[in-house]
């Protein structure tokens, strides 16, 4: 049975019981059986399952690795994190982070005026809210709004000038001055594919100068005592853990000197996000080389030491991953459309009465093919192609014979691939590669899983059912934009296979795992095709519920999102029809009616299948 590498990627999120992949949580329902239950209210097109629990299992997973570190470390500072919201600000998303993170007080990161305002409004209280990003005066003063509202907000500076600003409302105002942060440029540079977020050119923090200088501008300031927090961040999806402890031995004597310096109130390292999560669903392809233990024991470990050395306290650490505490808890289930065979049906074969005698030894190895013979069977077809195909450039036969020596020759290796399987002989995995199959699937790869398109991330993808069935074809899976980029194509190195099924008698759906982390807030409407439906599914011992359930957005609310007007455009619509010399009153009236219909429905494709 292929487990498309399930046991890499899920950690043990989802299972395969009797062919179906199950999600891995108390009655254990069927993914199958959810996305069945949602397409039989008429919803149609790709479909987002958001699973809270999954949220709640990260967050507890870190806070549990962290303060087991804390204590085996002897450490004294807390642990705390926050969510970055650019990973996913979408409500239903939101509200699975913050009413799962509410036990362990998770808070919030902002990297905007509008993430502030989401932040301020959706936070638990008392949770920590942390705004890091470029700020103009507005969205210091948004800060200290926060701060007198009661909420625990620091402001990290990305720049003096951030600095300059917040003395300036603060002089300015009788609001309360929000705590200070200040993030700090490591000349250590991660790894990965988003390495560039730390190093000196990177985009944001100040420099060892910069520090001082700001220490002198809040020590005249008198706001010295607001400064609380030092961050850090050195890339998502960090793929070596060597960088972060060179950036946190960087930060740590950055601490320390600061403690030194008079900065009294100095009590958090924010260390950033980087946790990174597999994508990978093939053996030999770790996306990173740690666990999230030897993380957090590598981030308590070296602080203390570092402290230790220097004589100053422990730090309470702060957190920002948001991809590991997301990214597994969305799944998009698609259906597939169609197979563009690339190799020739058997009902497409047209024989003559009298054939080539190479061809007509064909059909007899198609025929006689069986489990005792197959290897020697495909070997003499294959010879018996290469002559005919000379035999064709020769002028023996004809086109008729050799697309007939095609299709025969497609099958028998199709059929022999199947009773021979084809893992371990390079031979038989070429053949399998060359009989390619591509895969419609109903969805945009733009829309769904952008960093496929503009980072080649691959996201984990197999069957949700069938699988107790052998997949025999080499697959491409072709989204249905009109975009060639749309494509995620047959790599032999992370191969795919899927199922050889025929459309018109059963359905085939596909899974695309660990998409909860920036896919949706980046996803783009190339070509219109608006964000999949969603629904939020919790599972408890016996069965489970689905709510929060939001259609994808139909043609014309795509259309007024672009700033179009629905009236104008129906208005039209209906003019022209009226308007029409080619249609009867009543075809007109039923014809207007059709057309409503389809504005009411979403883009994506509903009939081809
Ligand atoms: N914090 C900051 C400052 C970031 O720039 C990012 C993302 O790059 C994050 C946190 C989130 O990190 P991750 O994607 O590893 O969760």
């Amino acid at each position: 049975m292929d487990k498309y590498g399930l046991d890499i990627f899920s950690n043990d999120n989802f299972i395969i019981i009797d062919g179906e992949v199950k999600i891995n949580y108390k009655s254990k329902p069927s993914i199958l059986n959810i996305v069945q239950e949602i397409r039989s209210q008429e919803i149609r097109g790709p479909m987002l399952l958001r699973f809270p629990h999954l949220v709640k299992k990260q967050i507890k997973s870190l806070y549990r690795n962290f303060n087991n570190a804390i204590v085996e470390n002897n450490y004294n500072g807390s642990f705390n994190a926050v969510f970055p919201l650019k990973v996913n600000q979408f409500p239903h998303a939101l509200d699975a982070i913050t009413s799962q993170g509410k036990e362990f007080n998770y808070g919030l990161e902002a990297g905007s005026k509008a993430e502030l305002i989401l932040a301020m409004a959706k936070i638990n209280k008392g949770a920590a809210i942390t705004v890091n990003g470029f700020k103009d005066k507005e969205m210091v003063s948004l800060g200290f709004i926060a701060a007198s509202s009661q909420h625990n907000i620091t402001l990290t500076i990305e720049g003096l000038n951030e600095l300059e600003t917040i003395i300036e409302v603060a002089n300015e105002s009788n609001l309360v001055v929000p705590n200070i942060g200040i993030r700090i440029r490591l000349h250590s540079v991660g790894s990965g594919s988003w390495a560039k977020s730390g190093g000196m050119d990177a985009k944001f923090g100040l420099t060892s100068t910069e520090i001082l200088e700001a220490i002198t501008l809040l020590r005249e300031a008198n706001i010295l005592n607001k400064l609380t927090m030092i961050h850090f961040h050195i890339g998502s999806q960090m793929s070596d853990i060597a960088p972060l402890k060179k950036a946190l031995r960087e930060a740590g004597n950055i601490y320390a000197e600061l403690k030194k310096m008079g900065a009294k109130n100095l009590k958090n390292i924010n260390i950033g996000g980087g946790l990174a999560v597999e994508y990978n669903q093939h053996e030999h392809c770790a996306n990173y080389n740690y666990s999230v233990k030897e993380f957090s024991s590598s981030v308590v470990f070296l602080l203390a030491e570092i402290m230790d050395a220097k004589m100053v306290e422990h730090p309470n650490i702060y957190t920002e991953s948001g991809r590991y505490a997301v990214a597994s808890h969305a799944v998009l289930v698609a259906p597939v459309l169609e197979l563009f065979s690339q190799d020739y049906q058997e009902r497409l074969l047209n024989l003559k009465d009298i054939n080539p005698p190479l061809v007509e030894e064909l059909i007899e190895l198609n025929q006689l093919l069986s489990k005792k013979n197959s290897i020697e069977y495909l070997h003499d077809a294959l010879d018996h192609q290469e002559s005919l195909f000379t035999l064709f450039d020769l002028g023996y036969i004809d086109l008729q014979d050799r697309s007939n020596a095609e299709i025969l020759v497609h099958n028998i290796i199709k059929k022999a691939l199947y009773i021979e399987g084809f893992e371990g002989s390079r031979e038989l995995e070429l053949l399998q590669a060359r009989l390619q199959e591509r895969y419609l699937v109903n969805l945009s790869i733009f829309q769904s899983m952008p960093d496929y398109w503009g980072l080649e991330q691959n996201f984990p993808v197999m069957p949700i059912h069938m699988l107790d069935k052998k997949p025999i074809r080499a697959a491409s899976l072709w989204d249905i934009t009109c975009d060639s980029d749309g494509e995620i194509g047959f790599n032999s190195d992370k191969p795919l296979y899927l199922h050889d099924i025929n459309l018109d008698e059963e359905e085939y759906f596909l899974g695309f795992f660990n998409v909860g982390a920036y896919q949706e807030t980046l996803g783009m409407n190339h070509n219109l095709f608006s964000r999949p439906n969603e629904c939020t599914i919790n599972i408890d011992e016996k069965s489970y519920t689905i709510s929060n359930v939001v259609e994808s957005d139909n043609i014309i609310e795509v259309l007024e999102d672009l700033g179009y007007k629905a009236d104008e455009i129906l208005n039209k619509l209906e003019s022209d029809i009226f308007q029409s010399d080619f249609i009867t009153k009543q075809e007109k009236t039923d014809t207007l009616a059709e057309l409503k219909m389809y504005l009411s429905q979403n883009g994506y494709l509903r009939t081809t299948y």
